[in-house]
Order: structure tokens, then sequence, then C-alpha cells
């Protein structure tokens, strides 16, 4: 079979280089065997073996292939759907559960860099644009909204504050989230790969799962090998396939693209002067920041559906334009697309499958904190802790109306309506 690369992204150019990993050839047995080597997988794979656990990952194609080494690299706290909906929806008791954990995922990034000592250019401070009153109201009803839930590090910007931050004039102004910020996500995943390793956790690359048989000691089999285990934690996020159907069922994966600028050396700095990452307000959002060697990276439009996008270039410049019109004559070094995967309810799956498969997925492209969240999580209810994982695994979900080939028109039909009203700013 030939060998999963890399998406052509400024972050495989730029990734630190890593040992060989070979497919499994054997038949294995550990606690917990992993399916997927982003996020999820790695983070779930570190708490398990700090606790002592034996891991195994199996990876389709190399660690942070997927989403985990494509994505914005801006760490956003809290969900995709906020507290305020979780608390009309599903009551105060799940919105304080789901509250206090809200900014956890980002602690433990932090810490993770800071324990394993991972190279992935971290910078501080996150910062969220209104591009007209009605948005600024909305971030000002989030910051009052997440401190009731104990989170603090908020600061709303007016127009002049927010210009001052990032020289463009679409704003009106911004909520800055301090224990915000951004990465490099290739290198965060490959660094946190690396820490596993050197606790005993073994990853198998370019082993896509085929089956996982389920019983009291699942054995999960790729084609050259297969592993016996007590665990199951299934991690593949929008990558899913056909591996496990009544998962893919209730998701469905979109594609969000990303552009990075050749090097603007001292013209970076003097477009976003804060250093900070920045997004938009708008249902489908521009996201971007300034990478450790000066390039502008610049990332939006999503496809319903997972199709990759011919020409990236054209859908992503012109917005990068009118928020940059100083950048006329730039050019685009690398642009590539990467798959999130939505829920109906834009609220994150986790749960269990029998007693002894686990899944979490579904961050509806706002997955970079909680992944690290859901693998502390897994890690807990493995080991018998359950509750907090609970409070996740507890949420409804529902398939999207339509069923597999209707989903994707009738949610691109809501979209385009959200996306009209921005454009209306209504
Ligand atoms: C372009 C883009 C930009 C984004 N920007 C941001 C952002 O700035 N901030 C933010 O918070 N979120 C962002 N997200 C979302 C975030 O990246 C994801 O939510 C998160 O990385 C998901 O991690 P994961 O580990 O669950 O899944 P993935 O990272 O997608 O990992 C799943 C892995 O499972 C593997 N796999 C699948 N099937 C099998 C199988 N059968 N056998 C073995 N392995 C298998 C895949 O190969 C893949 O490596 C973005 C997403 C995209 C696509």
């Amino acid at each position: 079979m030939p060998k999963l690369a890399h998406a052509p992204s400024y972050y495989a150019a730029s990734a630190h280089s890593q040992p060989a990993r070979p497919p499994l050839t054997a038949d294995i047995q550990v606690d917990v065997c992993i399916i997927g080597a982003g996020y999820t997988g790695l983070s779930a794979g570190l708490h398990l073996v700090e606790a002592g656990f034996t891991v195994a990952i199996l990876e389709a194609a190399q660690v942070g292939w997927g989403a985990s080494g494509r994505n914005g690299g801006q760490i956003v706290n809290s969900y995709s759907r906020d507290l305020d909906v979780i608390e009309r929806q599903y009551g105060a008791d799940t919105a304080q559960a789901l509250g206090d954990m809200a900014f956890e995922g980002n602690r433990i990034i932090r810490e993770r860099i800071a324990k394993y000592q991972i190279a992935c250019d971290l910078k501080n401070g996150g910062l969220f644009a209104a591009l007209n009153p009605k948005q600024m109201g909305h971030l000002a009803a989030q910051k009052q909204l997440w401190e009731r839930y104990g989170h603090t590090q908020l600061e709303l910007l007016d127009q002049t504050a927010t210009r001052l931050a990032v020289a463009s004039d679409r704003y009106v102004g911004g909520l800055l989230d301090h224990s915000g910020g951004h990465i490099h996500p290739l290198n965060l995943a490959l660094g946190e790969a690396a820490a596993f390793e050197s606790l005993g956790g073994k990853i198998y690359e370019q082993s896509p799962v085929t089956q996982i048989v389920r019983g009291k000691t699942p054995q999960v089999k790729t084609a050259t090998g297969s592993v016996r285990c007590d665990f199951v934690i299934v991690a593949c996020n929008a990558y899913i396939g056909d591996l496990v159907p009544e998962l893919a069922a209730k998701t469905m994966p979109c594609g969000s693209q990303i552009v990075a600028t050749e090097p603007l050396g001292a013209l970076a700095s003097t477009l976003i002067p804060s250093g900070f990452c920045v997004e938009d307000c708008n249902f489908l959002l521009d996201y971007y920041r300034i990478s450790a060697d000066q390039r502008l990276l610049y990332g939006g439009g999503v496809t319903y559906g997972a199709r990759d996008l011919a020409h990236i270039e054209a859908v992503i410049v012109p917005n990068l334009l009118q928020t940059f019109p100083q950048l006329a004559n730039v050019k685009i070094d690398y642009a590539w697309t990467g798959n999130f995967s939505l829920t109906l309810s834009r609220l994150p799956q986790m749960g269990r499958l029998g007693d002894n498969i686990y899944y979490s997925q579904g961050c509806s492209g706002h997955g970079v904190t909680y992944t690290h969240l859901a693998g502390r999580l897994l890690a807990e209810a493995i080991r018998g802790q359950s509750q907090r994982f609970d409070a996740f695994a507890q949420l409804p979900h529902l398939p999207f109306p339509g069923g597999r080939h209707f989903r994707v028109p009738l949610t691109a039909l809501g979209a385009w309506y959200y996306s009209l009203r921005d454009k209306m700013g209504i």
C-alpha cells in the first residue's frame, strides 16, 4: 500500500525530524490500544503511560497527519457551542461541569510544553475580532458568561485598541483572551508523540485499523498485525471512514483551508503588532496569525462533506486581502486543506461502546484545547474515575438530518443562511 504523506503544508515543511515508526507487523498485547495519532489519541496515550499503563497507538498515516498537524494552531478556550447554549439546553448542572473544564485543555497544552520541553513556537494571546456592533455585543456577553464560570483572563478592546493589536480596518473591537495563544500544531503533536514514547508508549505508523473485534478483551486488527487489549480508544475524528459506522453516522467531516504567505520579514509585525492569533466572529470565520518565520497563516472557508478544494488560494486570498489590503502582491508559498468533524449540536461527542471501547470526536472545528482535555478524561475513565468523562458522555447526540446523502446539502444550506446574515451585519 502507498505510504500516506503529510498534506503539503507549511507545517510539514517546517516539522522537526522524527524517528522511523514502522507499521505493526505482529500480534501484540497491551492494556490500551488507541486508534489515531492526533491530539486526542496522543493526549490520552500520554496520560495513560504517565499512569503506568502499557499503550499502543495505531495510526493510518503518520503522527499528526489529520487535523492535529494541519490546523490554524489557535489555542481557543471553551467549546464550539458555548456555555449559554449548554445552560439552556442541558441545565445548570451540566453547564457547571462543562464550564469548570472549559479552559483546562489550554492548561494541559502549556503543562505538556513545559514538562516535556516541546519546541512548538508557543505565543500568548488570542483575539476574537468583531466585524460589527452586534458581534461586539456578543463578545461582551461572552466575557460575562466565561467570568461567571471563573475564567477571568479576558479583556474587551475598543476599536482603537483592536487596531493597535491588528492593523486591519475591518474591526469595531475585540475580546482578548490572555490565556489563549498559538502554536506550530504539527510540532506540538510530534513533541507529544516523543514524550509518549519516552515513557514506553509504542506508535505504529502506516497502520490503518481494518476491524475492531469486540469482546471481553477486544482485538484491533490491521492488514499485517493485531493488538489484543483491555480497552480501545477510537480517536479517528473526521477521518474515521467506515471503521465504526455508528460513530461516523453522528458526525460530518468538513474541510477548512489555510494559506501561508512567503516570509514577510519586518512587515509581519506591522500586520499583527501584538503577536496574537486572531479569529473573527462570523459564522464561517477567518482565522490567522504570524508564524515563527514571519509568514501570515490565514485560514477559513468551510467545505461541508470533506471535499478537497481544487483552488484553495482562490477561496482564501480574497478574504486575506480584505483584511490586509497592504499585502496586494504577496506570494503564497503553501495552501492546504484538512478535515474537522462537525456534530449536529456543535458539541463534542465522548462515550463508550459497550464496556471497553471508548471514543471522543466531533469538536466541530474547535478542538486544539478540547482534544487535550478529552485525552485526560478518557484516561481518567479507563482508570475508573469517570465522573468528568460522564458529564460529556451523557449529552444526547442526534444524527444529521438527511442521512449520509442529504446531510451535506442541508447543512451547507443552513451555513449559507447564517453567512448571508453575517454579510448583511444582522
Ligand atoms: C484546517 C483546520 C484548521 C483548524 N484550526 C483550528 C484552530 O486553529 N483551533 C482549534 O481549536 N481547532 C482547529 N481545528 C480543529 C482541530 O484541529 C481538531 O479538532 C483536532 O485536531 C482533532 O484532533 P483529533 O486527534 O481528534 O483528530 P485528527 O487530528 O484528525 O486525528 C485523527 C487520526 O486518526 C487517524 N485514523 C483515522 N482512521 C484510522 C484508522 N482506521 N486506523 C488508524 N488511524 C486512523 C488519522 O490518520 C488521523 O491521524 C482545525 C481543523 C482544521 C482541519
